[in-house]
């Protein structure tokens, strides 16, 4: 399957669902809305095919004729006419709705339009649209052209076609899928490393073992290939602690409600790699 894709947002994700989906032949347009935004994204496409060409998993001939597929544009109409659009904007819900709202006008009936959010209901996406059955969850992970799930999520109306025509995309593009066949909060990933982060925090916070040995027990008991807190530094303390807050509120589930300990953390600013200090000193 290839066709004419739209990506809106040309940030870490969109630009990496731009690379994959170029790469796999597909035309696509990169909209973002500042022109800057748009050359960040295309130079972290180039350098990323420059490191795969440098290594031999590509050739230089078909990166250049690859980034040849991509055309940028800070104009949302030059996506009227995509086969597909998928959105990687800011994870804000009023953004995604207007942005939404805007497509269902734009695009052609058939079209189906997915998002990548991580954690945002698909039904409250959809409902900001007059085709709420042509409305998807497509959650590639980060880097996009190095990890090889997608996490297809189906809102509340999703229609059997609409969901696989998304399968169909992300298979195009080299993903194994995963369907969430509920659009819970936080949806199966989310969730899961949630559950594992909060009960991780406790044990830590209680002192029943050390962060390395919480972390090592995991690696070596379990093959997971990172511990869960090392995984919290490495995503951001304060990233799990909204995405456990999000679950939480939305479940009532107790194994989702964040330990205080990982508040403290983020209002002191110890949020992890990006800050130099998490549960780990980096
Ligand atoms: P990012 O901040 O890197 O990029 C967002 C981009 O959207 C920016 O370039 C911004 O200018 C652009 N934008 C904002 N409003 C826009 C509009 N109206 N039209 C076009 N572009 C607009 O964000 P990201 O990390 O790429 O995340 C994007 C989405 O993917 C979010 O929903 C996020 O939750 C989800 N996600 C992120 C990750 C991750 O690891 N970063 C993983 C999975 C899913």
């Amino acid at each position: 399957m290839a066709g004419k894709l739209a990506v809106i947002g040309a940030g870490l994700m969109g630009s990496g669902i731009a690379q994959v989906s170029a790469q796999a032949g597909w035309e696509v347009v990169l909209r973002d809305v500042t022109e800057e935004a748009l050359s960040r994204g295309r130079d972290g496409i180039e350098k990323s095919w420059a490191r795969f060409v440098a290594k031999e998993r590509m050739t230089a001939q078909d990166a250049e004729q690859a980034l040849a597929r991509i055309t940028t544009t800070t104009d949302l109409d030059a996506v009227a006419d995509a086969d597909l659009v998928v959105e990687a904007v800011f994870e804000k819900i009023e953004v995604k709705r207007e942005i939404f709202a805007t497509l269902d006008s734009l695009v052609g009936e058939g079209t189906v339009l997915a998002s990548n959010t991580s954690a945002i209901p698909i039904t409250k996406i959809a409902a900001a649209t007059s085709r709420p059955e042509r409305v998807v969850g497509t959650h590639f992970f980060s880097p996009v052209p190095m990890m090889s799930l997608c996490e297809l999520v189906r809102g509340l109306k999703t229609s059997d076609e609409t969901l696989a025509t998304a399968r169909a995309f992300a298979e195009s593009v080299g993903k194994t899928c995963v369907v969430v066949n509920r659009d819970v909060a936080g949806f199966v990933t989310t969730r899961l490393i949630s559950a594992l982060v909060v009960e991780a925090v406790k044990l830590y916070e209680s002192g029943v073992a050390s962060a390395e040995d919480i972390d090592t027990a995991c690696r070596l008991g379990f093959g997971h290939a990172m511990g869960p807190l090392a995984t919290a530094d490495l995503t951001g303390v304060d990233i799990l602690l909204h995405a456990a807050d999000n679950i939480y509120a939305e479940s009532r589930d107790e194994k989702f409600a964040p330990p205080e300990v990982m508040r403290r953390m983020v209002d002191a600013g110890d949020i992890g790699r990006k800050s130099g200090q998490g549960f780990y000193e980096h």
